[in-house]
């Protein structure tokens, strides 16, 4: 083993085959895990005390919201809903500069490094400046870059494509102005980033590409665009938000008769590389063909929650034999454990009884969950994460087996702590490509940060 490489020995790690006592991991000067063993190297090797766990992608972020969490929930109208909420959202959007989105990013992604999330995929479509031509590259995909690199979290961005206000290819409102790209510059600009990128070689950072959903992109540009992408980047990752809204559902019906679902399957278009945000309005129908469609569905509960969308079937895609994985969309919560606690609770107080999602083969539902939502998001974010093993990153979280959530915890129950037990607390390091980004639960920028972001606050709040 060359001298370049760092040793780690575990006293204990989830591996891809279950939990293993005394294991050794290297890792080269990329952050990436060259061997693992009982003994792998000559070379002396750092302890490292406590529960080791593959750190979680979070598939689906809008960075920028982060400055909306806890400021809407006070009754605005007689019906307040998902609809009345976007109207906030636009009102934020349309105030915030590149500067600005880059502060407001920085914080969310030390809250996530902080709560166990490694790698984020940032779903973005606030493209245009406020009062200037579009800059190439814009702006704004370079400050949510920088943020990445500042926090120290694993990203890829996903450019979103957004052209109509609503199914009917609708003109786009005024304060949807900021989001607009042309499909020939969308594809331009995709495709010298993704050039820039090959050059520079990252380990943490890579780019994908989003339709926003079928209301602002019709079927026929999504799966021309589609098609272009496929031909820069055959693996990259392309993400769509689709079914969150019952009257989404019924307005594509309307206007195209036909459900979303329905009518993104008959693209052809959807593969292994496609990540399909909500669905929360799918039929058993769908999500068995988005199972077998090989796509990964992006479940974002606390969101999905709080904006009274509707109950994902998490049961019957899983039944259907369906990848998923979770994310912290709004940033209404910032925390990997409360997205897999409500998406078990949510299958329990429907069907009135306990342990709803365990796997066939793993008992503890607090481990199945961990697992499967950190596979399925390394699929989204299309970055070798999401297991400990020879060829993935080292992005991991060391759990400390001394904090009262995790008081008498074996090893197997860790993670059941960790979710169900109020384990956060519980995370002592969080690791990103070998580097420590999180150590002794600090992250190194969380002072500045922190202090930037509230003094951000305030100037928004001022009238
Ligand atoms: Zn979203």
């Amino acid at each position: 083993m060359r001298a370049s490489t760092q040793g780690y020995r575990f006293d204990w790690v989830l591996l891809p085959r279950g939990w293993a006592q005394d294991v050794e991991v290297r890792v080269d000067q990329a952050g990436m895990i060259v061997a693992l063993g009982e003994s792998v190297a000559a070379e002396p090797a750092r302890r490292v005390r406590g529960y080791v766990v593959p750190g979680m992608p979070n598939a689906h972020s809008h960075a920028f919201q982060r400055a909306l969490a806890g400021k809407t929930e006070f009754r605005a109208h007689a019906k307040d809903s998902f609809w009345t909420w976007r109207s906030a959202m636009y009102r934020l959007a349309n105030r915030l500069d590149e500067e600005q989105m880059r502060i407001i990013a920085t914080q969310a992604y030390v809250e996530m490094l902080k709560a166990g999330y490694t790698s984020v995929a940032e779903f973005h479509y606030l493209h245009r400046p406020r009062e200037a031509e579009l800059s190439s590259p814009p702006r704004s995909w370079q400050a949510l870059g920088e943020a990445a690199r500042d926090a120290g979290i694993g990203f890829t961005l996903l450019p979103t494509l957004y052209q109509h206000a609503d199914f009917g290819a609708a003109p786009l409102r005024a304060e949807q102005r900021r989001f607009q790209l042309d499909s020939e510059r969308f594809v331009e600009e995709l495709e010298r980033r993704i050039a820039a990128e090959r050059r520079a070689g990252s380990a943490t950072q890579r780019t994908g590409a989003a339709f926003h959903s079928l209301r602002a992109v019709d079927a026929g540009t999504l799966r021309e665009v589609a098609a272009r992408l496929r031909a820069i980047d055959p693996q990259m990752p392309v993400h769509v938000h689709v079914a969150e809204q019952a009257l989404e559902v019924r307005a594509c019906q309307r206007a195209t008769g036909a459900r979303p679902i329905e009518l993104l399957l008959r693209t052809g278009a959807l593969d292994d590389r496609w990540c399909l945000v909500h669905c929360t309005h799918a039929n058993r129908e769908e999500l068995a063909a988005i199972a077998s469609s090989g796509a990964v569905i992006c479940i974002a509960t606390t969101t999905e929650a709080n904006l009274g969308d509707g109950f994902f079937d998490a049961r019957a895609y899983a039944r259907a034999g369906g990848r998923w994985c979770i994310g912290s969309d709004s940033h209404i919560g910032i925390d990997p454990s409360e997205e897999l606690r409500w998406l078990e609770y949510e299958q329990r107080l429907r069907r009135r009884r306990r342990i709803a999602l365990a796997g066939e083969e793993e008992p503890h539902v607090g481990t199945h969950l961990w697992r499967t939502a950190a596979q399925g998001g390394a699929r989204a974010l299309g970055q070798p994460v999401g297991e400990i093993a020879v060829g993935r990153r080292a992005d991991w979280l060391v759990l400390d087996p001394d904090h009262p959530a995790l008081a008498g915890a074996s090893p197997q129950a860790a993670l059941d702590h960790l979710v169900f037990g109020g384990g956060r607390a519980a995370i002592r390091d969080c690791v990103v490509a070998g580097q420590w980004v999180v150590a002794d639960g600090r992250h190194a920028l969380e002072q500045p940060s922190s202090g930037a972001f509230s003094a951000l606050m305030q100037r928004l709040a001022a009238p």
